[in-house]
């Protein structure tokens, strides 16, 4: 089966800057389509969970008590392009608004709750590198897009050869 990367936090991780986690309980789902691998960039890179948030500003990532932390960013950023790799992973679904993972937006580093269009640093790297990053909605629309398909080719295969026997 191919494989997908989700971030972690969305399949229920605790990983979150504040410890929590931003589970979406319908991208489990994706198991039915892929083996899925969970990957937090923030964990992996080497920061505590939980820890003081982070934000880009000028190319760079700082935390709140202006600490420049890019080099954890960049160090889960190489991680989770070499899992791909090694994997064979083409297609990532990671939460949109993180400094890591944004697919579309990122907050603007002025830490007052306010994002703008940008991408996180773990998102930026394997979109340069080939593999397709979708956020959490798209992933979810594409989700049903598959299940949609699969429930038209059940239906099909039940009209021509009648209903699967237990
Ligand atoms: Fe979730 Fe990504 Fe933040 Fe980790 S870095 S908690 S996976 S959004």
């Amino acid at each position: 089966m191919e494989k997908i990367l989700i971030s972690a936090c969305l399949l229920g991780e605790k990983t979150r800057y504040d410890g929590g986690d931003n589970l979406i309980e319908g991208l489990m789902d994706f198991t039915k389509f892929y083996d899925v691998v969970p990957f937090c960039p923030e964990v992996e890179g080497g920061l505590p969970t939980p820890r003081i948030p982070s934000e880009i500003k000028n190319g760079a990532v700082v935390n709140k008590e202006g600490e420049d932390v890019t080099r954890y960013f960049e160090h889960g950023a190489r991680k989770a392009l070499n899992i791909c790799s090694f994997l064979g992973i083409r297609l990532a679904i990671l939460k949109d608004g993180s400094p890591s993972c944004g697919v579309h937006e990122i907050h603007n580093g002025r830490f007052d709750g306010k994002k703008i269009p940008g991408m996180g640093i773990t998102a930026a790297k394997l979109q340069e590198k080939g593999i397709q990053v979708l956020n959490e909605q798209e992933g979810l629309a594409l989700l049903s897009e598959l299940l949609e398909k699969q429930a038209k080719k059940e239906m099909k295969q039940t009209k021509e050869h009648g209903p699967r026997r237990k």
